[in-house]
């Protein structure tokens, strides 16, 4: 669309003010005119304007050639096209750098807001864990808890002896650790931020030896230590949270987390906190004295026994990676036959009835084997 007005035009060559009328394009912003029997043009990227008083003044910076406008069918549009929607002059001088300068910068906010959804605001919303209370953990935790019991079965004597096995070891945890082992043939386990962590009858069924207990443990307990549930959800969250952020709304926060607490178990942890949870996991093993080959049987048998199903939580940066092998075979530790927590393990009634020599002497080969892999 077209609006047109009287004009005054001086050539930039003499000094002669020129009457003439003036049309301006409303959606490109380019304008057109009559000069000396030429028709003429100024693209929006080639002129610049100013208020003064009532009166509009365009400038062409290229030959010094300008407009006086002081006719409001024209100055009024141009004036809301351009004014209207770029009071700072920032904006002004974009719109007149034309159309590359705009796909230019169109490209970058688009990058800028990619790489802030993709990585600083994830990384930023994980920090985000240091502002929110630990009493936060346990409510969201609890919460969880209490809606995912009333639809599994507990194997109340299994939790007995899986949760006396756990007290047994020093896990350096703040939070009492709460075992429940739930009845199914899931291989799997999680850990919840308020210190409980679920096993499944699935995954124990696939143990042989209490060093892989004590390795799930282990990895989940430090899980819990170091609040990576809670981390997980707030990456998870960026985007929501970011949000109700800018807008002032913080105390939805934590109504944001609570109403998605049934993420907790599907939470897929990030490659550097299972790196964390691995490397936290077995200084708690050497500080109980337990073989870390634990680590990497689990890791082994797990991967032998879910290929191609989904992950349990244990090996959920899949595919499992061998550096994570590898960083438990680094850490080779032979620690020392712990006879209470094996005892404890044998009630639970996974291992062969092994002698103890014939115990030891397994171990050694199975060690072995894995050293030589
Ligand atoms: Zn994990």
């Amino acid at each position: 669309m077209q609006y047109k007005g009287e004009a005054i035009y001086h050539d930039g060559i003499c000094a002669k003010a020129n009457e003439l009328e003036l049309s301006f394009d409303i959606e490109t912003g380019e304008l057109y005119f009559e000069h000396d029997n030429l028709k003429k043009s100024w693209a929006p990227y080639s002129y610049h304007f100013e208020k003064r008083g009532a009166t509009l003044i365009l400038f062409n910076a290229r030959d010094y050639s300008n407009f006086e406008i002081s006719d409001p069918a024209f100055a009024v549009p141009f004036l809301q096209r351009f004014d209207g929607i770029a009071q700072a002059s920032f904006y002004t001088r974009l719109i007149r750098a034309g159309f590359a300068a705009h796909v230019g910068l169109a490209l970058i906010t688009l990058g800028i807001i990619y790489f802030m959804s993709q990585h600083a605001i994830p990384f930023a919303s994980e920090k985000a864990v240091y502002l929110i209370p630990p009493s936060f953990d346990d409510k969201i935790g609890e919460t969880y808890y209490n809606e995912f019991i009333q639809f599994n079965y507990v194997d109340e004597n299994k939790t007995k002896l899986v949760q006396k096995f756990v007290d047994k070891m020093e896990l350096d945890n703040k939070k009492k650790i709460k075992i429940t082992v739930v009845n199914s043939y899931e291989v799997n386990a999680f850990a919840l931020p308020s210190g409980h962590v679920v096993v499944y009858t699935g995954i124990l069924d696939q143990m042989e030896r209490y060093e892989e207990l004590a390795a799930l443990v282990s990895h989940e307990v430090s899980h819990i230590n170091k609040r990576h549930s809670m981390r997980a959800l707030l990456r998870e969250l960026s985007g929501q949270l970011f949000f109700s952020a800018i807008l002032g709304d913080v105390s939805r926060f934590t109504d944001i987390l609570m109403s998605n607490a049934n993420e907790l178990k599907g939470l897929s942890y990030s490659r550097n906190l299972e790196t964390e949870a691995d490397r936290e996991g077995m200084k708690l093993m050497r500080k109980n004295k337990i073989n870390i080959v634990g680590f990497q049987l689990l890791f082994e048998r797990l991967s032998a026994v879910t290929k191609g199903a989904e992950p349990p939580e244990f090996l959920n940066t899949h595919p499992l990676s061998s550096d994570r092998i590898k960083a438990a075979k680094k850490n080779m530790y032979r620690g020392e036959i712990n006879h209470e927590l094996r005892r404890i393990f044998e009630e639970i009634g996974m291992s062969s009835e092994e002698t103890e020599d014939e115990f030891s002497e397994s171990l050694k080969e199975i060690q072995e084997i894995l050293e030589n892999n």
